[in-house]
């Protein structure tokens, strides 16, 4: 790898594969592999087919660091090569993934006598992405925004921060909440039309790990002390530890700290995502499976007349896209700038296009109930 750009060579690939890495049949690995995100019209040169298969590493013997360094670097590009103007894979993924706002009206008109359903993601897609996850504000704008959505359909918040610290950003009591990945689901307190029966906590995956996940914490805690920007946080249903501030040459070292604590772990899952590694219960259960969970829940389990728009901006939020393509209902929005491979149908460049998207949403609501 070299220090100006993120280019993987064959050689090195092969010897990162040498390294096992497993891609699950249900988890969130299942989805196409994510090709790094290009900046500021630059791209990227990766031997993707090998290396970025939205990968799931085990953490049961050998020595795999080297694996999870290769997929924290593929999760979270840091340098770029630059060139002077869109290249034509961006062109043709644009071409595939139009942007959700010029294709407003054929969105509308695909959801015609149909319940839409809303699903935001939170980091990255209601929030931008920030140094400091404990920052990861929502603007106020975005908030009313939610607020007014949430009232002319029903809304979900889909997160893999734990449901309490996502509500703590969000403080809007009238949505649903599916904290941790989905494993961790709560009906709307008050306020929301959309309520159904009793909406206290409607689901909880992975009680019994609880304690478990409570422990690693506290390991995972005292063990990448020593490493500056190293932040762990506990999700509640999984651990994120987040390298967004640690220095590129500290990676391997936190990586074997993190192994370190996980061997003694073998029901616990380590995944990569955007600056962060996450540590979960090996159950079956995604943000896709949430989304289900959720529609049950609104009583649309087997209703051909729903229309469930999911936004979000990660490689865990694939798993939702690819249950709304499967079920032929609704559709995905990425939420990026860059090209990536994606189950979504439609893109939306950044969170203020997202307000915008949701704006439009708002209006058009109205608008049909004035008549
Ligand atoms: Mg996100």
């Amino acid at each position: 790898m070299t220090k100006q750009n993120v280019l993987v060579s064959e050689a090195q690939s092969a010897i990162n594969m040498a390294i096992t890495v497993a891609v699950s049949n249900s988890s969130i690995f299942t989805t196409a592999a994510q090709k790094p995100p290009p900046a500021h019209g630059g791209y990227f040169s990766i031997s993707r087919n090998k290396l970025l298969k939205n990968l799931e590493i085990n953490n049961n013997g050998g020595t795999r660091t080297n694996g999870w360094i290769d997929s924290m670097r593929a999760s979270s590009p840091t340098h770029i090569k630059s060139t002077p103007s869109l290249t034509d894979e961006q062109s043709s993924w644009i071409l595939h993934h139009p942007s959700a706002l010029d294709m407003f009206e054929q969105i509308i008109a695909a959801s015609k006598g149909k319940q839409i359903v809303m699903f935001l993601d939170y980091d990255g897609t209601l929030s931008p992405i920030v140094e400091d996850p404990d920052r990861a504000f929502m603007s106020d704008a975005m908030r009313k925004t939610v607020k007014k959505l949430a009232r002319c359909f029903p809304t979900a918040i889909v997160s893999g921060r734990c449901r309490d610290k996502v509500y703590s950003f969000v403080r809007l009591a009238e949505l649903y909440y599916a904290g941790s990945h989905g494993m961790d689901i709560k009906g709307p307190a008050k306020g929301s039309k959309y309520k159904k029966g009793n909406q206290g906590v409607l689901f909880q995956a992975a009680s019994e790990f609880l304690p478990m996940i409570d422990e690693v914490y506290k390991q995972l805690v005292e063990k990448t002390m020593s490493i500056p920007g190293a932040k762990v946080e506990n999700n509640k249903f999984c651990v994120s530890v987040h390298y967004r501030c640690v220095e590129e040459k500290k990676w391997n070292e936190l990586a074997l700290q993190v192994r370190s604590v996980l061997k003694e772990y073998p029901k616990l899952r380590l995944s990569s995502g955007r600056k962060v590694l996450e540590i979960r219960p090996t159950i079956k259960w995604d943000k896709g499976k949430a989304l289900e969970f959720l529609l049950e829940s609104l009583g649309f389990a087997n209703c051909t007349d729903v229309f469930p728009v999911y936004i979000g901006d990660d490689k865990t939020d694939e798993d939702a896209f690819k249950i709304l393509r499967d079920r032929g209902q609704g559709f995905g929005i990425l939420v990026s700038k860059f090209p990536k491979d994606t189950s979504a149908s439609y893109s939306l460049q950044e969170p203020t296009e997202v307000m915008n998207f949701l704006q439009k949403l708002v209006e058009y609501k109205r608008r049909s109930l004035r008549g």
